[in-house]
């Protein structure tokens, strides 16, 4: 089986969230499950092409966009994942300094970029002769492929059995454009309705995507239903659920080469569930950096996040100041939206010796807190899957989770009676709830031999990618079938 996985992002070439960690390990994985698989992404400004020996395959293609035949240049590397990754290069699209636009505001020119990246990698698979089985969409960015191959593209034989599967990483952002931009698809006006790609009187790509595509995943299973309710649907509710009996929720996997503190180069000092002795170095490395007392019995919260509404720091900041009189310190790394940056900036200022903050996009002080902490807190409202919390595990920081998504599905609430259980976890999304599930953290955390147990078992659990990614192939295999009848 071939498949050609499309994202982009990709880690670590380019990564602004969980997306680049799945399309930096899953590909891997199914290599190594018998696929014949490449990777296709955008060839951005940031992309150290040195450091990952990036190179010209000496291809160009071209495709339409408007009225304009673009050219782009293909390059190539074969030095990381296990997997080759082409770029498409087209510096006025993508030669920027960030992927789809800065804190104040997305490129206006995203529809444009987008419809590009799409149309150019259909022309790639054209010029490579690269004739997948599937082609696997990620997100809005690529959900235009799968409208494309069935209109613009239908009756090209190249694409006759090709299918496609579109997984919804996080159905918050759809990429909409207004109306005025549908001559840059080059698609009929047929198209902007709203059966297909219209939303609102606003193009939609991910709903065509959705709409378009044979089979449709979501990283987890609790994610994959709550998407089908007006409170989590995002407007698309009703597009989802019509396609139920094609959506499926398949948990991410993480890459543990990279994510174990057995064997991160990034932390203090290594350790394993055999011995932990080491993560309390790890936890004096940390406090160092974030400047804070270094007393081995406080209680350590870690937070590494995109600053977003998404992610529960209104229920923060409306506890703060009750959590700070607690005995513990909170550790926070994050960019994103202004108003986090203010609040956590205000929380550090308040708090010298109980919060250390840093604004900042960082990896290797990401590795360091999950190394470095006895809790990683992740109050979300709403998480497609999440990472951290599952890198978590593995680095023995107990997640404080809220009963949502991937977060519901990856951890089992401890009980201090019976004493099983993964992590702490709460179900309302309110502050009040929040603040008793950091209680019941500090009281676990006293009790020093249950608290050590938790944190062993926890590092032994795991969710490397191999049951995923025998699932993937098992949807791969239908949305051929389903592709075979047209
Ligand atoms: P999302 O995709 O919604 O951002 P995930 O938990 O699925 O959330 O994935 C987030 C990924 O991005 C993790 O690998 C996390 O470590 C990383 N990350 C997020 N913010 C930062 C940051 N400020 N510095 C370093 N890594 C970050």
């Amino acid at each position: 089986m071939k498949v050609l996985f499309v994202s982009s992002e990709v880690a670590p070439f380019a990564k602004t969230g969980g997306l680049a960690d799945i399309a930096g390990s899953l590909p891997g994985e199914l290599r190594s499950l018998g696929l014949e698989i490449s990777v296709i992404m955008p060839l951005y400004g940031k992309i150290n092409e040195a450091k990952f020996k990036v190179k010209s395959t000496g291809k160009t293609i071209s495709a339409q966009v408007r009225d304009k035949t673009v050219k782009a240049k293909i390059c190539k590397t074969d030095t990381v994942n296990n997997v080759t990754t082409y770029f498409i290069k087209q510096d006025s699209y993508f030669k920027r300094d960030q992927l789809y636009g800065t804190p104040q505001g997305d490129y206006p020119d995203n529809c444009e970029r987008f419809t590009f990246f799409s149309r150019a990698v259909l022309e790639f698979c054209k010029k490579f002769d690269y004739k997948p089985d599937v082609i696997h969409l990620n997100d809005w960015q690529s959900g235009l492929i799968a409208v494309y191959l069935k209109t613009l593209y239908s009756d090209d034989p190249f694409f006759k059995n090709t299918a496609t599967l579109i997984t919804v990483h996080n159905l918050a952002y759809q990429g909409i454009f207004w109306a005025y931009d549908m001559p840059i698809l080059n698609l009929g006006w047929e198209l902007f309705s709203y059966k297909y790609i219209e939303f609102y009187n606003n193009i939609n790509f991910l709903k065509g995507g959705i709409v378009f595509s044979d089979i449709i995943t979501t990283v987890s299973n609790k994610y994959s239903k709550e998407i089908q309710t007006k409170e989590y649907g995002c407007g698309l509710e009703g597009v989802l659920s019509d396609r139920k009996k094609d959506l499926y929720g398949v948990l991410n996997g993480v890459d543990y080469s990279i994510w174990s503190p057995e064997a991160d180069k990034l932390i203090a000092a290594n350790y394993s569930p055999k011995d932990i002795k080491n993560k309390a170095v790890c936890k004096k490395d940390l406090q160092k950096i974030y400047n804070l007392p270094q007393g081995p019995d406080v209680p350590v919260i870690g937070i590494i996040s995109r600053f977003a509404d998404q992610k529960g720091f209104d229920l923060i900041a409306e506890v703060i100041d009750k959590m700070m009189a607690l005995e513990l310190q909170l550790i926070v790394l994050g960019t994103g939206e202004q108003k986090y940056h203010d609040l956590f900036a205000a929380i550090g200022k308040k708090y010298p010796k109980k919060a250390g903050i840093k604004i900042a996009y960082d990896n290797t002080i990401a590795h360091k807190i999950e190394a470095g902490s006895d809790f990683f807190l992740m109050p979300s409202r709403y998480e497609p899957c999440g990472l951290n919390q599952i890198y978590s595990l593995k680095y023995g920081a107990v997640p404080i989770v809220r009963a949502t998504g991937g977060l519901d599905d990856t951890i089992i609430n401890y009980s201090p009676r019976t004493k099983k259980g993964t992590g702490i976890k709460f179900s309302k999304y309110d502050s009040g709830e929040l603040m008793k599930a950091i209680m019941r953290a500090l009281k676990l955390y006293a009790d020093k031999k249950a608290f050590t147990k938790l944190v062993k078992d926890d590092m032994k659990l795991d969710f490397s990618w191999k049951m995923s990614g025998r699932k993937y192939i098992e949807l791969y295999k239908k949305a051929i079938k389903k592709a075979k009848k047209r």
